[in-house]
């Protein structure tokens, strides 16, 4: 029972056979049937004009930086945003692209008067700020309409470009019962995860306009990640559109119960429970790591803050399974 990270989770036996029997082609020449057809309808779905399969959301986040900054600009995030903290620092290395980090809110959220003060005035002092990056999920938790509205025009009164980590919006959608579309609309470009709850064994997403994916390809061939035939890759992520979608929901419902069945734990505290995402703070943290390990349970994080993700491949009966784990210790 791998509650890690949702990332952990298995192609399935039907998925592997969907992926075995995928029309392919060299994508680089842009010929790969699945390629095209899963490229096509993740655009559809976000109402955008073009999207590109990537090897994964950290070249999709990547491509973005690259794509919208020039060496010498600057981008907005989150202190600890994946495109920011967890990235090994590739928009600084590749592209001389300078981050300027701001604390996330409780919520999730940046807030407005923290990223105006931090938009550098045109000086030869400065870099020039050019992005702004949000990112949803951000440990479990979505972001409101409203919340993307008023960043979204704020965006735009201030000439920066907009963002979207969604490795996880598809959690978010279900969460604020959003259509992809509603929440694209906003955003100059958004890099989706196919490799988390949906469950293919790699590749992501990004998503803009014709011109800017046009600069991502050049950029993901330069980083070495133009794929001949992914379709085999991409046909697994046309496979979780159609039928893995359901599953999500239920990550949520089995990481509500567990985080229910955790609050009631003396010696637990139960830090933040949003979508399939829950933190706990412990005592005895590395003698509960050892027991849960002695009883096939993995869970990740790191000191003072665990994390258990739920996902497809934990069941109802592991999730049940856990709780015990847990009362007995
Ligand atoms: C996992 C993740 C990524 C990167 O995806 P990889 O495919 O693992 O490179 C980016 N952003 C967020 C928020 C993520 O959770």
């Amino acid at each position: 029972m791998d509650f890690r990270s949702d990332t952990v989770t298995k192609p399935s036996k039907k998925m592997k056979k969907f992926m075995f029997k995928a029309p392919l082609g060299d994508d680089v020449y842009k010929e790969d049937p699945s390629v095209n057809k899963l490229e096509k309808t993740m655009k559809k779905m976000a109402k955008k004009e073009a999207a590109l399969f990537v090897s994964s959301g950290t070249l999709s986040n990547l491509l973005a930086l690259l794509s919208h900054c020039k060496r010498g600009d600057e981008y907005i995030c989150g202190q600890d945003a994946h495109i920011y903290k967890y990235e090994a620092g590739g928009g600084a290395v590749v592209g001389s692209i300078q981050p300027q980090p701001i604390e996330f809110e409780e919520n999730a959220t940046l807030d407005i008067n923290k990223i105006k003060e931090k938009i550098k005035p045109d000086d030869a002092h400065f870099a020039k700020t050019k992005l702004l990056c949000l990112e949803n999920t951000h440990h479990g938790q979505s972001l409101s309409l409203d919340y993307i509205k008023e960043v979204s025009a704020f965006a735009k009164e201030n000439k920066l470009l907009l963002h979207l980590d969604g490795a996880r919006i598809f959690n978010a959608l279900i969460e604020e019962d959003l259509q992809l579309d509603e929440i694209c609309e906003h955003f100059d470009s958004i890099s989706i995860c196919l490799s988390k709850g949906l469950g293919t064994p790699a590749g992501s997403i990004l998503l803009g306009s014709k011109k800017f994916i046009k600069k991502a390809i050049k950029y993901r061939k330069m980083l070495g990640g133009g794929m001949r035939q992914a379709g085999i890759l991409a046909a697994a992520g046309i496979y979780a559109l159609k039928y893995n979608m359901q599953g999500l929901e239920k990550d949520h419902l089995k990481a509500s119960l567990l985080s229910k069945e955790l609050n009631k734990l003396k010696d637990i505290e139960v830090l933040s429970h949003h979508t399939n995402m829950i933190f706990i703070k412990v005592k005895n943290e590395d003698l509960l790591k050892k027991y849960l390990k002695e009883n096939d349970i993995l869970v990740g994080g790191s000191y003072n803050k665990l994390r258990l993700v739920c996902h497809r491949d934990i069941s109802q009966e592991d999730i049940d399974k856990t709780i015990e784990v847990f009362k007995a210790f």
